[in-house]
């Protein structure tokens, strides 16, 4: 083949607001009711409303924006992108089209020192659409049911600059996006759920090339790793088409998770063929320097900042620094246990290991974690004191988590001490040598797999609870022993 093709890709992202109201009226914004219970005039588009811009919105879109290092504007105003669909009862959307909130922001993704800024080319605030549910397939559905529930809940529209190079750099970009925006407390960010969804333009060029080539538009991934897979298809089917001689028509397509394939689902529309128009029932907005000062004073310490903080002052690998924080629950429980426990590495490798695996098993976020990081401390201060062995911690730690009972009332209760009385051990060390006569008999010959075996058989009488170490020991001392005749 010889040329060697490289890949284009920017992302536009579409976050739900975690506002109480919806973003025109004083609709509720929660999810799971009867459908088409959370309407009223406004979003139902009847003739006559008046729509108001959700204040709180608008402060979350620029805690967003001064997170992504966005200029933000002094005046910007909200449109009307007009279409026939009947997700929308209006026959149009509210949003921004040529005076977003914000604009040119940027995030460095990937690991500090060798990061790739990607360009953000603008943000900007507008309404969600209804749900249309086809009954069966929509060519053949006999008719559509549609819940107006979700039109009008606070959409913040993030578009990204055609920087991104890979479907790996996508994913990297979507988990620090939606870290922030976790961080912000301004959504959710559930792909599963639609409250993060992201549509992928891509097009591929010859590396080197400075021109960019004909994008299509992926639609309808629902979570991080379908992206990275339409992305990666789409790739290569548009490589396969400009190396047949083909070319890639501008067009919409469909991710199709069962098929693993993208297909096309319309030809683009243009920005002409929604003919946007100022929406003449809200003014325009102005954003004051105050506003945004208060709202730039009110932000947390960040993900990147808070990653390179922990890597410097706990002197953990970059790995961990960027597992601890990737939600801010979790990056405080690790620095409230360090408090108590002055070892961050193993702090950090229980917090990724078995803590995180019990709630990525039960599906419980870190926020409902039911001991407080004094319990894990105790935990790890029984194992330093030889109490709790290794082995059991790890038992001990998943009932904790569990039952919400400290690591010591859970020893008690289970009789889970450690064996650490030498002649407690001797003698089931005795037992066991007794019962395996011709294994103490293989070993005194050389054979030193015997040793392991004999000691396995000391852990399975005491269900695990004696000291290794000390087994280990007294088994070699006895066996010493039993071999006069090497003397
Ligand atoms: P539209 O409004 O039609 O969706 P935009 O010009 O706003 O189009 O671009 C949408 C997204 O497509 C942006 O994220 C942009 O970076 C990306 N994009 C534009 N041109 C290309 C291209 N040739 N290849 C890949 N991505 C592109
Ligand atoms: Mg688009
Ligand atoms: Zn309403």
């Amino acid at each position: 083949m010889g040329v060697a093709w490289e890949a284009v890709i920017g992302l536009e992202i579409h976050v739900e607001l975690l506002t109480r109201t919806k973003m025109f009226c004083s609709c509720p914004t929660s999810f799971g009711s009867q459908p088409n219970t959370q309407v009223c005039p406004v979003c139902l588009g009847m003739p006559g409303v008046l729509p108001v811009a959700n204040r709180r919105a608008v402060e979350m879109l620029l805690a967003t924006a001064l997170a992504l290092e966005c200029t933000i504007p002094e005046t910007c105003k909200f449109d009307r992108k007009n279409y026939f669909y009947p997700d929308m009862p209006k026959n149009y959307q509210i949003s921004q089209y040529d005076l977003p909130l914000a604009r040119n922001g940027r995030l460095v993704i990937g690991e500090s020192g060798e990061g790739k800024k990607i360009r953000i080319h603008r943000i900007h605030l507008e309404e969600d659409t209804g749900k249309t549910i086809h009954t069966g397939p929509i060519d053949r559905s006999d008719f559509t049911l549609l819940d107006y529930n979700r039109a009008g809940v606070p959409l913040m529209e993030i578009v990204t600059e055609p920087d991104i190079g890979s479907p790996q750099e996508a994913h990297e970009f979507l988990r620090d996006l939606r870290d922030i925006v976790g961080y912000l407390e301004v959504s959710d960010c559930k792909m599963e759920e639609g409250s993060l969804r992201c549509d992928a333009n891509v097009s591929v060029r010859r590396s080197g090339s400075e021109t960019l080539g004909t994008r299509t538009e992926v639609k309808n991934m629902n979570s991080f790793k379908s992206v990275q897979r339409a992305l990666q298809h789409e790739i290569e089917r548009q490589i396969e088409l400009v190396e047949r001689g083909e070319r890639v028509v501008q067009e919409t397509r469909g991710w199709d998770e069962a098929q693993q394939v993208t297909i096309p689902m319309r030809s683009k529309e243009e920005a002409h063929d929604y003919r946007y128009f100022p929406d003449p029932d809200l003014v325009p907005l102005e954003v004051s320097r105050e506003w945004v000062q208060e709202i730039a004073s009110t932000l947390p310490e960040l993900p990147g900042a808070k990653r390179e903080r922990f890597s410097r002052v706990y002197g953990i690998p970059e790995y961990d620094a960027r597992v601890l924080t990737c939600n801010k629950e979790m990056a405080l429980f690790f620095e409230e246990t360090v408090a108590l426990y002055p070892n961050p590495k193993t702090v950090s490798n229980w917090l990724m290991g078995d803590v995180s695996k019990y709630l990525n098993a039960n599906n419980i976020a870190m926020k409902d974690l039911k001991i407080p990081p004094r319990l894990l401390s105790e935990m790890l201060a029984l194992v330093d004191s030889g109490v709790l062995s290794g082995k059991l911690a790890k038992t001990v730690l998943e009932e904790m988590l569990r039952t919400g009972k400290s690591a010591p009332v859970l020893v008690k209760e289970k009789g889970l001490e450690q064996i650490t009385d030498t002649e407690a051990l001797e003698k089931v060390i005795r037992e066991v040598m007794s019962e395996h006569e011709t294994l103490v008999e293989e070993y005194l010959q050389g054979k030193e797999k015997a040793f392991k075996f004999l000691i396995g058989q000391v852990m399975q009488k005491t269900s695990g609870k004696a000291s290794p170490k000390l087994v280990n020991e007294l088994l070699m001392e006895n066996l010493k022993n039993e071999a006069p005749a090497q003397k």
